[in-house]
């Protein structure tokens, strides 16, 4: 297959898909549409695996007890199975299976919504009431009836190296996969997208915008009402040996002010713990772009140690490293993923809202299915990007 080289001005050579952003997103978008025998281009200004997204950081928690409603669910259950694939194909380990907790007040809403979706969707998980919760997770600090749903398949997924997986799978599978290249703007034609890059013009009968918190770079016009959040991943470390693999599952954490979620040791920087939600110390950005440089701050991890003395007592409350990330959070923290409403050619897959990595391969799935044949098994519906406007 002939490649798309740095430089290259504008070709006769029209792409079946292109893929702008190769964070996970992208990556696997590009990975899916290329075993679908497209073919596919897909570039990004850095290296896959980069720091300056929000595939980065070390670890992300896999769950299929999805508290953000049962379609997520069905994202999920799919995504294990393709993770697995993308191990298989790559011979990388990207998910750790060590179990996974939702803890919280019974009847609070969002532990309700996370046993429906698993008995929904068919997941398997074990009900800790109160003194099963203490007992076996003397971790954690509960408060007052908190219970656990005990998932057994949840665990730990390596965000660097699935991202890197799916662009080596991509490249197996014939897509041309660039770095260093930025697409500096889109321009609609009869017969597909141009993006005009800074290594040339590419041609494509469709466009993936995969760009994150860049997404109003490309298409302003659409004014999409993304936040753009820095969000700081704080390390703790503990002197008991009690917060490993074997014996701390990833957990969400939810009611008694104490929303919150923390993943095990797994690589010896120590227990990575994170506040929930838009908490008011993840400040706004206006450009994804002001994230990079700016080293995390006490007033960013202090609330996260406070939350570690309440939540997590075995840890030591100082933050030992921390390192800057960023969320993309829409008004009803529902992904966006579809047609740009009046360019048809061009999809977005955007607006994750802090817990897109689990879903990453069936979104990359759905949404190049979506791109190269007008529709997908998957439930994307609720997720059209002119949901935020009906009257465009
Ligand atoms: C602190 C934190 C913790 C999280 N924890 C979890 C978790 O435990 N579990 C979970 O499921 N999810 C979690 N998430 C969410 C998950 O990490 C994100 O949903 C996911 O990484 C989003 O990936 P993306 O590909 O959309 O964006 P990004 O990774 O930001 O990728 C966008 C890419 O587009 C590229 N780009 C930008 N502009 C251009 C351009 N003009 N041309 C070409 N390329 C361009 C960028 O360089 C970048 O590589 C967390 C998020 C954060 C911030």
């Amino acid at each position: 297959m002939s490649q798309f080289h740095a430089g290259e001005s504008s070709t006769t050579r029209r792409y079946d898909l292109a893929v702008v952003g190769l964070g996970v997103m992208g990556a696997m978008v590009a990975w899916r549409a290329a075993a679908m025998g497209a073919d596919v281009i897909a570039l990004d200004p850095y290296v896959p695996g980069h720091r300056r997204g929000a595939s980065h950081g070390g670890s992300r928690i896999f769950r299929t007890l999805c508290h953000e409603g049962v379609d997520y669910g069905v994202f999920a259950r799919a995504s294990l199975q393709i993770y697995r694939e993308l191990e298989a194909a790559t011979r990388t380990e990207l998910l750790l299976q060590c179990g996974g907790l939702t803890i919280g007040p019974p009847g609070h809403p969002l532990v309700s919504a996370a046993a429906v979706t698993a008995e929904t969707v068919g997941v398997a998980y074990e009900r800790l009431d109160s003194a099963e919760l203490r007992a076996r997770y003397p971790q954690h600090a509960p408060m007052g009836k908190d219970i656990g749903l005990f998932e057994p398949t949840a665990g730990v997924l390596r965000p660097e190296a699935a991202v890197r997986a799916a662009v080596q799978a991509s490249r197996a599978a014939g897509a041309s996969v660039l770095s260093g290249v930025r697409c500096l703007k889109l321009r609609h034609e009869a017969d597909g997208p141009t993006l005009f890059t800074n290594a040339g013009v590419i041609r494509a009968r469709k466009t993936v915008l995969a760009i994150g918190g860049w997404t109003n770079d490309l298409v302003p016009d659409l004014e999409l009402p993304l936040q753009v959040r820095r969000s700081v991943l704080c390390w703790f470390r503990d002197d008991t040996e009690c917060h490993g693999t074997q014996n701390f599952p990833v957990f969400i954490r939810v009611g008694s002010g104490l929303d919150g979620w923390g993943i095990p040791d797994v690589d010896g920087r120590g227990v990575k713990v994170g506040l929930g939600g838009p908490h008011p110390s993840k400040r706004l950005l206006s450009h994804p772009d002001d994230n990079w440089g700016m080293h995390p701050v006490s007033v960013e991890t202090a609330p996260v140690s406070a939350y570690v003395t309440k939540a997590l007592p075995g840890l030591q409350p100082i933050t030992a490293s921390a390192e800057a990330c960023m969320d993309v959070r829409t008004p009803d923290g529902h992904f966006v993923l579809g047609s740009h409403p009046r360019l048809a050619d061009v999809v977005l897959c955007t607006g994750f809202s802090g817990h897109g990595f689990k879903h990453a391969p069936a979104v990359g799935t759905a949404v190049a299915q979506y791109a190269l044949h007008g529709r997908t098994d998957f439930p994307i519906d609720a997720f059209a990007p002119d949901r935020f406007d009906r009257s465009t």
